[in-house]
């Protein structure tokens, strides 16, 4: 059995931020003559050494296709891919690696859900439910499914914490309802919603839940079987693991019960003209060459988080963004958007009149590197009455030193308007 570099890392006693900075080599690098301070880990997260390693050597030493070869390569390729699969697998806590679909990422696993899942029981007049917090990828699958089907899209309101409404959630669960699709972690507002809780509830009314975990992946452990839903969905870049992969875990019944998405070789057991018949899980479901490198390299950032500890990355993320809510609290006319109870790593902000992209531009010059915009949840926008906002989001890499520097920095911004 083949085994990617990343896999012999030792169990770590403390979060030593110092040690861990050294495994992101980007970090050393400048920005216009200033250190880097990279505050966009919710777009996508850096990589560490681990997982570069991983990939760098699958291609160096390991590369050939997956599955239908006989050779040496092909067989270890496999070896390192499943491996990927199996790991993450373990993580989530899937009962089963066959449960484990491997995506694009996020987009692709919800698109697959809505199309694959849900468009074959749809009838004019039921409904699907999303949350008013949701990233347009858990928003635009399901619209489009309701113009292919006549199903009606029904929202979750927030309030100006920007938490969910949890009566009007309980309100809106009814027999109609097909699917509820809801993140776990807000990328615009932070917000950590219940969505254990909320899948109780969905349980009643028999209304299952799709959990967008993308921004929840690096935060916090995820438990597939202790949430209770129906489909989870995670990508692979805002996990520290590589762009263009990502994963749809679902229960095996589940899986077998839907027809494939996409057509193709490898999801086939025997094809005809007349006739095709389809693979075992979760064959069933990844049509055509798979990206093995990427697979390889999520296994990888999988071992890094597991070597770190979730619970030992949430406490050091917590503190920084506690110290960078007080601190950003203080600055006069900066106005926080989104400030839920239960939090995660995200700030969005507006300061006075300023143009987040002009911030977003100018603090760019300072080394710092934040997202301005709708960050592609344009009814979060719309319900807070901002065309865009400004949001820095941490990662396990970074530090109260570096939110200092960009509180000097915005202090700077704040004085040239
Ligand atoms: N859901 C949330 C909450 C996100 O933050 C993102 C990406 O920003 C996505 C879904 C989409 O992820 P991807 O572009 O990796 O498919």
């Amino acid at each position: 059995m083949i085994e990617p570099v990343s896999a012999s890392v030792e169990p770590e006693s403390t979060f030593n931020i110092n040690r861990i900075r050294r495994d992101f080599p980007i970090l050393e690098r400048e920005v216009r003559g200033k250190p880097l301070i990279y505050f966009d880990t919710a777009a996508s997260a850096q990589r560490p050494l681990a997982v570069i390693d991983a990939v760098n050597n699958f291609y160096r030493e390991h590369n050939a296709n997956v599955h239908r070869g006989v050779h040496t390569l092909s067989q270890e390729a496999t070896d390192l891919y499943e491996g990927g699969r199996r790991k993450l697998a373990q993580f989530i806590n899937a009962p089963s690696e066959r449960e484990v679909i491997f995506t694009r990422g996020t987009t692709e696993s919800i698109n697959l859900v809505a199309q694959s899942f849900l468009r074959p029981k749809l009838k004019p007049g039921d409904e699907i439910l999303v949350t008013h917090m949701e990233h347009h990828s858990n928003i635009v699958p399901w619209q489009i499914l309701c113009q292919q089907t006549g199903a009606l899209l029904r929202v979750v309101p927030i309030n100006q914490r920007g938490e969910l409404e949890m009566g009007a959630l309980q309100r809106l669960l009814s027999e109609r309802v097909k699917m509820l699709g809801i993140v776990q972690v807000s990328n615009a507002l932070g917000t950590i919603n219940p969505v254990a809780e909320i899948c109780r509830m969905a349980k009643h009314h028999g209304v299952p839940v799709l959990v967008d975990g993308a921004q929840a992946m690096p935060h916090m452990q995820v438990d597939v079987q202790a949430l209770g839903c129906e489909f989870f969905c995670l990508s692979g870049h805002k996990m520290y693991g590589p762009t263009g992969v990502g994963a749809l875990w679902a229960r095996e019944s589940t899986l077998d019960s839907m027809p494939p998405w996409q057509g193709g070789g490898e999801m086939i057991r025997h094809v005809t003209f007349e006739e095709s018949t389809w693979n075992d899980l979760p064959a069933k479901f990844e049509a055509g060459t798979p990206n093995i490198a990427g697979g390889v390299g999520l296994g990888a950032a999988v071992d890094y988080l597991s070597k770190l500890g979730l619970p030992e990355i949430a406490a050091h993320e917590n503190q920084v963004l506690s110290y960078a809510t007080e601190k950003l609290a203080e600055i006069d006319g900066l106005r926080i958007i989104g400030t839920a109870r239960d939090k995660a790593s995200v700030i969005s902000f507006i300061l006075g009149d300023i143009h987040p992209h002009d911030l977003g531009t100018i603090i760019d010059h300072y080394g710092v590197a934040l997202r301005t915009g709708h960050h592609c949840a344009m009814p979060v926008m719309q319900f807070f009455g901002v065309p865009a906002t400004a949001r820095v989001s941490f990662g396990l890499y970074n530090t109260q030193q570096e939110v200092d520097v960009f509180v000097d920095a915005l202090l700077k911004v704040r004085e040239m308007f």
